[in-house]
């Protein structure tokens, strides 16, 4: 059966069509018009399935890729940066219009999923993939099966407590993980120390001077932390960092040092590579939710 795969963004939808083999047979971008409101992200999702639909004679199953999660017991989005969506029954709303069942998981699964199937991760059995970009995800993937747990909330490590009474989170909680080492957070960490305001790839590129050092210093102390308390809990065999913050090429080396000296055994050696698919692994693991 083809596939199609729609990975719905803060500013863009994109579609893709797959055959059987994963071949792409047909891919399409669209704007979110957030500013719209939820019925118009609705109609622009279900317009996209239908034109990449027609594309292919045959039936073709529906995956979504969405940010924030779907809350396992009542089916509504929720912890969503795309506000809009908050409290909404997308999955529910979207099945009833195209009158068949659809998948529908969030951004961090779909990267675990597709980086575990097609990209970085192939061939390691427990794979932990990282969404750091504006917020802060995690998906396990044990085997090629996307591990939900019983809440669908396994692997939101972004919300795990690093500093208690630290920095606020618009979860309610103080100290998040994703209000240090989040693209926003690190920026406004950077205009705290500098002043000024700047990107984070501005940022990394000179990485000479005395308030950089410091901004580098406290990113890696937060990495380590974070991602160690991952490792002690699951042990996964490979770690696959995606999102903006991903392109920071010192999580690599010294990134991956302040992690292994913050976990619980000597004999840690878990590889953190960067992801293969970049901005792809949403629409694929979007597909790869039917299988
Ligand atoms: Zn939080």
């Amino acid at each position: 059966m083809h596939k199609i795969g729609i990975d719905l963004g803060g500013t863009k939808i994109e579609g893709i069509l797959l055959d059987e083999k994963y071949n792409t047979i047909q891919r399409k971008r669209i704007e979110t018009h957030q500013e719209n409101g939820y019925d118009s992200i609705v109609k622009s999702i279900i317009s996209l399935i239908n034109e990449l639909k027609a594309k292919t004679g045959e039936e073709a199953s529906v995956g979504i890729c969405t940010p924030g999660i779907t809350d396992a017991n009542s089916g509504l989005v929720k912890n969503s940066n795309t506000q809009c969506l908050i409290g909404m029954p997308l999955k529910n709303d979207i099945e009833n219009i195209l009158g068949y069942q659809i998948m529908m998981e969030n951004d961090a699964n779909c990267f675990a999923l597709s980086e575990s199937l097609l990209g970085s991760a192939k061939g390691y059995e427990v794979v932990f993939g990282v969404i750091m970009g504006t917020g802060i995800g995690g998906g396990i993937i044990i085997n090629g099966t996307l591990h939900k747990g019983r809440t669908n909330i396994a692997g939101e490590w972004g919300h795990h407590t690093l500093h208690p009474n630290g920095n606020q989170c618009y979860c309610g909680k103080q100290g998040c993980v994703e209000t240090y080492i989040s693209g926003p957070a690190l920026e406004k960490r950077w205009l705290e120390l500098t002043g000024k305001k700047e990107s984070l790839q501005p940022i990394v590129q000179d990485l000479s001077n005395e308030k950089v050092k410091q901004w580098k210093e406290e990113f890696l102390v937060n990495f380590g932390m974070a991602l160690a308390n991952v490792i002690d809990i699951l042990d996964p065999d490979v770690i696959v960092l995606g999102g903006g913050v991903s392109n920071v090429s010192f999580l690599y080396d010294e990134g991956k040092a302040a992690v292994y000296e913050n976990v619980f055994s000597d004999l840690v050696k878990t590889p953190i590579l960067k992801n293969k698919l970049g901005d792809s692994a949403g629409v694929f693991g979007a597909c790869l939710l039917n299988r």
